[in-house]
């Protein structure tokens, strides 16, 4: 892969199972070494496991689900899929743009590829999920970054935006509730980003996975809700708030304003029959997961696994020496800050193998996630409380005198 990368002039893409932080903890565990890893947003291995209902939902679906289905998607999913956004207000909702995909990823992929032109330029914020930059580059595009502002609890700096629209660009991307800071936007930073994209005629594209974990009784606002007359996709999926990464189920939907996007869309229709069709057991059970009782709202509140996880890595990274964080809100992640003048750190990378050599804990340095400077890491905290303590002691341990140059 580095070397595909390389040879494609593509190694400033950075993508998180890539590198050399996880390659060593691999490594080290073929040796018998056991790590912490508190680096992969996947819930199920960590006990955080999918609604019985759901199991029970695709086992007795199976037996009907061996064919393709329509490229799109299944009409009885598709269908869900689009009450599901109409319930949260978002405007011209139309089944024939509804597109199932295996993941949120492949619909990532496939609306990148069906866009980019050679040279578009395409606004992703920084930090990123890293994903977005990379589908964007292999598509022949430019990913511009824009800042994130961690004065301002991590939301998008929308004056950043302005800055860096140029006459090629094309769309603007979000990622709402964030990864990798756990910020949830509120409404009236997105609409100054709606307002931006209404005058250059982009299109917005909004990463929403998180959209059913947030905490603290907030409520998640869907971008494309507040702009009817914008071309809006949002993307979603499963992976996440129904704890089922493996079975591959995600979607993405148009809504808005769609006269200038035709073409687009036509691309669309080709590139999603191109693969076929998405895994047709995991759309049997969109019907069931988005209607009726929400099983991740018990993770979420006082005495659930996700809030208590959160809590006990807000104040135990904000209680070690020169490491600080904005407290997250929704999904499970943090974005700690280093103090890099009290530790001498120029590379976020060496900082985060230094950890692993020494205290077996894994971490992901802000570099993966298209950071410009070597100041963050990102924490995952979905292990359980004891494990989180425990990580979180060794990483203030490891602290304590750490000094890179
Ligand atoms: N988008 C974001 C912001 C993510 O964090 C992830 C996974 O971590 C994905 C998309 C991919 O999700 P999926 O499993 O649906 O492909």
């Amino acid at each position: 892969m580095k070397e595909y990368l390389k040879s494609h002039k593509l190694d400033h893409v950075s993508y998180d199972v890539r590198g050399p932080v996880p390659e060593e903890a691999a490594r080290m565990e073929e040796q018998g070494i056991r790590i912490l890893k508190l680096n992969i947003g996947n819930p199920a291995p960590f006990g955080l496991t999918a609604p019985e209902e759901i199991i029970h939902d695709m086992i007795m679906n199976l037996p009907d689900a061996e064919g393709y289905s329509d490229s799109k998607g299944l009409f009885s999913a598709r269908k869900a899929i689009m009450q599901y956004h109409q319930l949260k207000g978002l405007p011209n909702l139309d089944i024939r743009h509804i597109y199932t995909g295996n993941g949120a990823s492949e619909m990532i992929s496939m609306s990148m590829q069906g866009l980019i032109d050679n040279g578009d330029e395409i606004l992703v914020p920084s930090p990123d999920y890293p994903l977005w930059t990379a589908c964007i580059t292999l598509s022949g595009g430019k990913a511009v970054h824009y800042r994130l502002d961690e004065a301002s609890d991590w939301n998008p700096d929308v004056e950043d935006i302005r800055r860096k629209v140029t006459d090629r660009t094309k769309a603007i991307v979000i990622i709402n509730p964030n990864n990798p800071t756990g910020a949830l936007y509120p409404k009236d930073v997105l609409e100054k980003i709606v307002q931006i994209a209404r005058e250059h005629e982009l299109i917005l594209f909004s990463d929403e996975i998180y959209d059913r974990l947030v905490m603290d009784g907030a409520e998640h606002v869907s971008i494309a809700s507040l702009a009817p007359d914008v071309c809006c996709i949002t993307i979603n999926g499963l992976s996440k708030s129904h704890r089922i990464a493996g079975f591959r189920v995600g979607w993405m939907v148009i809504s808005g304003r769609k006269d200038h996007v035709k073409d687009y869309i036509a691309g669309l229709n080709i590139l999603s029959s191109m693969r076929l069709c998405s895994n047709v057991p995991a759309q049997m059970i969109v019907q069931t997961a988005l209607g009726g009782y929400q099983s991740s709202e018990e993770l979420l509140v006082p005495g659930g696994r996700i809030y208590e996880q959160r809590e006990i890595t807000d104040r135990m990274v904000n209680e070690i020496p020169g490491l600080s964080e904005v407290r997250p809100k929704a999904a499970f992640y943090s974005f700690p800050k280093l103090d890099t003048e009290k530790f001498g750190i120029t590379d976020d990378e060496q900082f985060c193998l230094d950890l692993l050599h020494e205290k077996r804990v894994l971490l992901v340095p802000g570099k993966g996630f298209h950071y410009p400077t070597p100041d963050h890491f990102r924490i995952v905290y979905l292990p359980r409380v004891e494990v989180l303590k425990e990580a979180l002691h060794a990483l203030g341990e490891f602290l304590d005198g750490y000094r890179q140059h």
